[in-house]
């Protein structure tokens, strides 16, 4: 492996193979889960979608703070299954502008004395920092999330950051839990806004620092356009993207369909998939809070909705057996399932392809280099 921290860092599970074999490993994790768990024998899959670049691929990193034996601050990775933090402020996996911004924060609290949080006694003020960048705008935020609702020397700590090119969100966001949540509830601009924008595709976004985004823009720009070919859209059809999150593919499906409406369980991921429709000028796109195993079934009893395409993007655990019932009732055309995990995938494919769906093409994504997880775009 590249990264001298690969054995105690928990992070990479799979850095050690060659990045080829990375890919084939993936490829083979979908295509036997498939033929194991989906009984499938004959399996129309393209060719995985690996990254030019492997490293430096993430968009966000969130470093915790703490202090080391002999009371230095350090910051970089919990060790695998702990919170002991390993100094590393080089993770092959973000981006190098991470390193500049931890040297001037470590720095700057060094300088000020401002403390780092302790886990065990609930004292100390600084408890993580938040990275992100938008890889298509090159816009930076950088968010201390703290114990307490103010940061003394605040401003010398702007004063430095900003020079940082691109630099356009400095923030602070309170949480005085004793938790392993990492993000409390308020946020505090200290300069700049509060948010940072991105685009995927031709549709952009904004990111506010506990906002739900893809953390692999480029290999997402790729899924969703996949998502988008496979859905087979002229402009004349309905489409339920469910399990929406901030209505990413939702949009980026609206110009081309008629009608899209989206299904999310997180409030506040369906307020920012409003927001963004408005900002990009989208009005064809309509958006429900709720479980989509109950908002569907709700919606197609009292309703009679209909769907000419479905996408459905559920978590690991897959989709929920009444959701299914209610696809296989609407009994669109197509059918879209992206997913992260290829045994849930499996088991909801056996089940739909039993009731008279056909599994007609699929699609490997390599969303994660050097860590386990693959992501998986398939057509019923
Ligand atoms: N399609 C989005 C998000 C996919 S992640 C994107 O590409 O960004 C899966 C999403 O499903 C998360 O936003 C999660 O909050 C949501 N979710 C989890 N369980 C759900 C359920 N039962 N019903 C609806 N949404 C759910």
């Amino acid at each position: 492996p590249n990264c001298p921290y690969y054995r105690q860092c928990g992070g990479c599970q799979i850095q050690a193979l060659s990045y080829e074999k990375q890919l084939e490993f993936k490829e083979n994790k979908v295509r036997n889960n498939l033929e194991r768990i989906g009984g499938f024998t004959k399996i129309p899959m393209e060719p995985i979608v690996g990254m030019d670049e492997p490293y430096h691929y993430r968009n966000k990193a969130q470093f915790p703070v703490g202090t080391d034996k002999e009371g230095h601050i350090v910051t970089g990775f919990y060790a695998g299954r702990t919170h002991t933090i390993i100094p590393n402020r080089d993770c092959a996996l973000g981006l190098p502008v991470n390193r500049e911004i931890l040297d001037i924060v470590i720095d700057f609290m060094e300088k000020y004395h401002i403390s780092a949080y302790d886990e065990k006694t609930g004292k100390g003020l600084v408890r993580h920092v938040l990275i992100r960048c938008g890889f298509s705008s090159q816009e930076k935020m950088v968010c201390l999330i703290i114990n307490g609702k103010s940061l003394p020397h605040g401003e010398k700590l702007v004063e430095a950051l900003r020079k940082i090119d691109g630099m356009t969100s400095i923030s602070l966001n309170c949480n005085t839990g004793r938790t392993n949540v990492i993000l409390g509830h308020r946020t505090i601009v200290l300069w700049g806004q509060e948010y940072i924008t991105d685009q995927i595709g031709d549709i952009s976004y904004e990111i506010s620092p506990v906002s739900f985004y893809q953390v692999n823009p480029v290999q997402t720009e790729n899924i969703y356009s996949q998502a988008l070919s496979y859905a087979g859209l002229t402009g004349n059809e309905t489409v339920w993207d469910l399990y929406c999150g901030i209505g990413t593919i939702s949009l980026f499906l609206a110009r081309q369909a008629k009608q899209v409406y989206g299904v999310e369980i997180v409030p506040q991921a369906i307020n920012d998939a409003r927001q963004n429709a408005v900002r990009n000028g989208i009005d064809n796109a309509k958006f429900y809070v709720g479980k989509a195993e109950e908002v569907l079934p709700h919606l197609y009893e009292t309703e009679g909705i209909f769907a000419d395409v479905i996408v459905v993007d559920p978590p690991r655990k897959g989709c929920d057996e009444e959701c299914l019932n209610t696809i296989l009732k609407m009994h669109p055309k197509r059918l879209v399932y992206v997913s992260c995990d290829s045994a849930t995938l499996a088991r909801d494919l056996k089940y739909l392809c039993s009731q008279g769906y056909e599994l007609k093409c699929g699609r490997a994504f390599d969303n994660f280099p050097m860590g386990g997880h693959v992501e998986t775009v398939v057509l019923l």
